[in-house]
């Protein structure tokens, strides 16, 4: 049998500021977890590199997980139901040299303090089974943030959780970024979280970024006929896997992406052209990216570059 060779993730640039949210959206099949999961260094890319203040990052290994941390949707999955607090927060916290002996108690009530898991001292008696899902999701992140991250790569980490308490979560990664001056990057298929979050989304799909530029401004004036749709997708709360874009067709399989644009097949304006060659990404307002031959005539940019303003 032939493998068959998938380009998940092509050609994307993203660029995260420290003190910044950037969203990266899409449909299940994006590439959107494979792009984060490339960036937590869980997986390899064929090509590609990630630069940390300009200068290539450590290779891997530990530094690498020290500086570029990631949460991953399942709150459930993710914590160890043998171990309770005192061991799951002061692990990251030993092998990572950031705290010892008597000290680590404290350096644990902390980090339960920065996730608003108060009071503190009856949290570090927990164990995860005592814990709703929010309350472990923002164990999860205390875990992260454990070992002082620069970056925070959060992939879908409120989709799983009751609709109630989405919105404490994505308070608490938006505290963080600005107390803390954490570079975020929040991976989401809810485009209106996105919106509320993030400073600076970059849409994704079949792999590639359609779309990119300033929260506010991108979802107001949506450019690429593929972010017009996903925002035209009635948001449903009680929804867990990516809106239904029911009777316009799904997203593509990576095996075989079709030619040129790859949502030429969904698109209600497709022209001859789109089939055959892939468009690059014109300016389409201020930061604002669209990867569609209707904004032919714009600037291209030489690549996709998603740049939150700081
Ligand atoms: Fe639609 Fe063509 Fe634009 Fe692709 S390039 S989004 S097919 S109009
Ligand atoms: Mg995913």
């Amino acid at each position: 049998m032939r493998k068959a060779v998938v380009h998940a993730v092509e050609d994307v640039n993203l660029v995260l500021h420290r003190g910044t949210v950037t969203s990266v959206v899409g449909e299940s099949g994006s590439g959107k977890s494979t792009l984060a999961r490339m960036l937590a260094r869980l997986i390899e890319p064929t090509a590609g590199q990630v630069l940390l203040d300009g200068k290539p990052a450590p290779a891997g290994g530990r530094e690498y997980s020290r500086l570029v941390q990631l949460v991953l949707q399942d709150p459930f999955a993710s914590l160890n139901p043998v171990h309770g607090m005192r061991y799951i927060l002061g692990r990251p916290l030993k092998i990572h040299g950031m705290a010892e002996g008597v000290a680590t108690d404290d350096a644990i009530k902390d980090l339960l303090r920065r996730v608003a898991l108060t009071p503190a001292e009856q949290f570090i008696e927990k164990m995860p089974h005592e814990l709703s899902g929010g309350q472990r999701q923002r164990v999860a992140i205390a875990r992260a943030l454990a070992v002082q991250p620069e970056v925070l790569l959060a992939d879908e980490p409120v989709s799983m959780l009751d609709v109630s308490i989405r919105l404490g979560v994505l308070n608490l990664l938006a505290d963080l970024r600005d107390r803390e001056q954490l570079a975020i990057l929040y991976v989401t298929h809810d485009i209106a979280s996105a919106r509320y979050l993030a400073d600076t989304i970059a849409v994704m799909y079949a792999g590639r970024v359609v779309e990119a530029g300033p929260a506010v401004q991108l979802t107001d004036r949506p450019q690429h006929p593929y972010t017009q749709l996903l925002l035209s997708a009635a948001p449903d709360p009680d929804r867990a896997e990516s809106p239904s874009l029911a009777g316009a067709g799904s997203p593509p399989s990576l095996v075989n992406p079709p030619s040129g644009c790859r949502f030429h097949p969904r698109c209600p304006f497709a022209m001859p052209k789109c089939a055959e060659q892939n468009p690059p990404a014109f300016q389409v307002g201020p930061g604002q990216t669209s990867a569609c031959w209707l904004h032919e005539g714009h600037t291209p940019k030489t690549s996709s570059t998603v740049s939150a303003t700081a």
